[in-house]
């Protein structure tokens, strides 16, 4: 039925409760057309992550089950850190294993995506602030494909990578990921793929398996982040250094706090923060990730 068939139809005859669940199925099926892609950050964690069935990659799975299927998926990921910013634009991205000391399995795992030239033409030309490379050598990070492989298990999906440049601090990257927002509209789905808090040389190797475990100084960072993303200020997240004496401990190094900076930045007026794999591990990680729109 046409739209204007079937208003005619509401308004024309009696408002029945049917007509009126009919009316809302109606609008909600045209507000997940007319709406805009939804922003993720995964907190990637282990690469492991990409192979096992477990609680996190269950939440990756679940997370792409609950959102409009995308055009196109673009990943800025902790692991792809660069001097200038750069677009993968190759017709086949090649899977990186940019790891050491995993099993085999994880070396073996191949994830055959296409990738999308001209959406890598269109982020540079959407990106004013700064000349975006076409890069033709890197391809997909563990940070990209272990995550977007548990998703689209098809790989049918074409994927890109935007780089960090890391020379450059959270609120350049705050502000150069607001000129993405247009891809939102046009089915692409952006993901900040890292961790919020991510202190890989203080692991309490002996508490792997305990669930939720977290030092003192983690907890406080992990609940000051969400705090702080509940709230909509983005400011202090981009000053995450003054937030706390802990935040150093936190984020020893930015490239894994920085994904975070881009979903922020894409976040909508209206859009409220939706947390899932909301856990802390090993003491000093947390999986903690996000969803607007
Ligand atoms: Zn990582």
């Amino acid at each position: 039925m046409k739209r204007k068939d079937f208003l005619y139809t509401v308004t024309g005859g009696l408002l029945t409760m049917t007509a009126l669940t009919g009316l809302k199925r109606f609008t909600d099926g045209l507000a997940q057309e007319d709406s805009l892609m939804p922003v993720l950050f995964i907190g990637h964690g282990s690469p492991m992550n990409g192979i096992e069935n477990n609680a996190f990659s269950q939440q990756w799975e679940k997370a792409a089950k609950n959102i409009p299927v995308p055009k196109a998926i673009l990943v800025v990921s902790a692991h792809w850190l660069t001097n200038g910013t750069f677009v993968t634009a190759m017709d086949r991205p090649r899977t990186i294993h940019d790891f050491g000391g995993f099993p085999p399995e994880l070396f073996a795992v191949q994830y055959p995506v296409p990738g999308n030239p001209q959406l890598a033409a269109e982020t540079k030309a959407l990106i004013t602030s700064t000349n975006v490379g076409l890069n033709h050598d890197w391809g997909l990070d563990h940070g990209a494909w272990t995550v977007v492989r548990k998703m689209y298990p098809d790989a049918g999906i074409p994927v890109i990578q935007l780089s960090i440049d890391y020379s450059k601090g959270a609120e350049y990257h705050y502000n150069l990921a607001k000129e993405l927002a247009a891809l939102r509209k046009k089915g692409v789905l952006i993901i900040g793929s890292g961790n919020m808090v991510h202190n890989l040389r203080m692991i309490a190797w002996d508490k792997m398996e305990t669930p939720n475990y977290g030092f003192d100084w983690a907890i406080e960072m992990h609940e000051l982040f969400k705090k702080k993303i509940t709230e909509g200020d983005h400011a202090a997240l981009i000053r995450y250094e003054s937030l706390s004496k802990s935040a150093k401990l936190a984020i020893p190094t930015p490239d894994h706090y920085y994904p975070l900076m881009y979903i922020l930045a894409l976040q909508g007026k209206n859009e409220v923060p939706v947390f899932f794999n909301d856990q802390l591990v090993a003491g000093s990680l947390n999986m903690t990730s996000v969803q607007f729109g």
